[in-house]
Parts: structure tokens; C-alpha cells; sequence
């Protein structure tokens, strides 16, 4: 049984980015990037299934530019088989990477596609739950627990005042929350290893995609610095503070 992996190359989390001064964008020239935290967290789960003996091939996904290359060789080195880089320059929206990963799973065939449930550049939340729907796929997002058996999978979610508990039949759509696993360190012999295994790249045209943004960014602003704070006397300055000038009581 095969698994999909689709992983993000995106801004390592550490880094502080910062708005373009034209409102343009967020400046990341010259940033550290890293593979999008919750698809380290579905590789890894990928990878267990994989080490269960459930599971047969665990491949790679990454749409983006050439650099993406370093993102699927870090996935190999996790422990995916194989990887493919959709190859693009056009700044890819959630609905084209969709497809693309639509266009890749009728070629092949997977059991399960394990997604981060969000990138952390562009926070969408919704490139899982597109993929379900044009695959016509069953879903369960936000996944704090995975168990695989023959024909289906069960997952449990975290959601608001507790857990939910769902079964889907396969093939199915799992995306990944903080607290699915904790991922595993790459260890230098499997960087090694990766730089051997097989990574193909095609291009969205092969793919009968148009990726063509349908989205325009208006402006990106930083958010309000916060003013200095004020050591106030007593109370009775506190609260006269808070009625008069903050005028929040
Ligand atoms: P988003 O909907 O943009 O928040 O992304 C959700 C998930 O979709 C990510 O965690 C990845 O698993 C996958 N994904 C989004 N964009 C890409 C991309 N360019 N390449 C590979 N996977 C992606």
C-alpha cells in the first residue's frame, strides 16, 4: 500500500519574518527555510505505518521551485522511498497545489495521503480538504491519532471540548495536528542514503494543471508595535486609567 507525503518547503519557523517595505510581501530573501512542521509530523506518521508493515511506499510531494529539491531529499533522508517535485516559479495557491497532487494521485494510486493540516507561510488550512473534495475522497482533518487496518483508518481529532472519532474506508485524506507525533531526527548515514534514492520532477503542463494564481495580494502590513506600558501608583489611578483613557470599564 502506498502513502503520499505531501511536504511544503516554507520559512523555518525560528525566523522572524518581516513585511516588504512596498506592502508587497513578506521579505524572505536570504531566510532559513525548512520543511512546514506538520508535514515533518505526517512523514513521520507515514513512516511508522511504514515500520507497522502496513504500509508498502512512502512518497514525497513538493510543488514549488527548484530549491524544493532540498525539502524532498531531507523527506528521503526521514525515510520516504522516493520523491517528486512538481517544478514551478509561479507562486502556487492551495487550489493548483491540489490538483497537482489530484493529477499525482490518479497516476498513483495511494491507499492514503497524509497532509500537514496547515503551512505555516501562508496559514490556509485548506489544501487537505480540497484534495478530498476533487478526489471525491473521504476526509478527517486535524488528526491526533492514526490507526490503519485492512480497508480503513481510524482517526481520532481533537476538536473543541474533546476528541472525535471517526472511520474512514480507503482510499482516504488524513491531515496532521501538533500532537499526532513527534518527528525523528535526521541522522547523517540516511543524508547520505537520500542523496542515492530516486527523485523525479515534472512539470505542472505535464499534469494538465494551470496553476495561475486566482488570488491578488492588495497589501501586507506588520501588525501595531505596542506602546510602552506605564507604572501606575495606586488603584485608584489604575482604575481611573482604565475609565478614562483606555475607556475599557
Ligand atoms: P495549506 O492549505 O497551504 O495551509 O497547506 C496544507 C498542507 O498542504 C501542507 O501542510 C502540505 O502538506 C500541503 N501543501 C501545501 N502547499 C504545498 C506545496 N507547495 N507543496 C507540497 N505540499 C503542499
Amino acid at each position: 500500500m502506498k502513502v503520499l507525503v505531501p511536504v511544503k518547503r516554507v520559512v523555518d519557523y525560528n525566523v522572524k519574518v518581516r513585511a516588504k517595505s512596498d506592502g508587497s510581501g513578506v521579505d524572505i530573501a536570504n531566510a532559513k527555510m525548512s520543511m512546514n512542521p506538520f508535514d515533518e509530523i505526517a512523514l513521520e506518521e507515514a513512516m511508522r505505518l511504514k515500520e507497522s508493515g502496513k504500509v508498502t511506499e512512502v512518497i514525497a510531494i513538493s510543488c514549488g521551485i527548484t530549491q524544493c529539491q532540498e525539502t524532498l531529499r531531507t523527506a528521503m533522508a526521514i525515510g520516504a522511498d522516493r520523491a517528486i517535485l512538481v517544478e514551478t516559479t509561479a507562486d502556487i495557491e492551495p487550489l493548483a497545489v491540489a490538483k497537482l497532487l489530484k493529477a499525482l494521485a490518479d497516476k498513483e494510486q495511494p491507499q492514503l495521503i497524509i497532509l500537514g493540516k496547515q503551512a505555516i507561510d501562508d496559514d490556509c488550512n485548506q489544501t487537505g480538504q480540497m484534495l478530498a473534495a476533487l478526489l471525491g475522497w473521504p476526509q478527517a482533518t486535524f488528526a491526533s491519532k492514526v490507526v490503519l487496518d485492512d480497508g480503513k483508518v481510524t482517526v481520532t481529532r481533537e476538536v473543541d471540548g474533546g476528541l472525535e472519532t471517526l472511520a474512514l474506508t480507503l482510499p482516504a485524506i488524513i491531515t496532521t495536528d501538533l500532537r499526532l507525533n513527534e518527528p525523528r531526527y535526521v541522522t547523517l548515514p540516511n543524508i547520505m542514503k537520500a542523496k542515492k534514492k530516486q527523485l523525479d520532477t515534472i512539470n505542472p503542463g505535464t499534469l494538465g494543471v494551470d496553476v495561475t494564481a486566482r488570488l491578488k495580494t492588495l497589501k501586507v502590513v506588520e501588525p501595531l508595535k505596542r506602546t510602552a506600558g506605564v507604572i501606575v501608583p495606586d488603584i485608584a489611578t489604575l482604575v481611573s486609567k482604565l475609565r478614562n483613557e483606555a475607556k475599557v470599564i
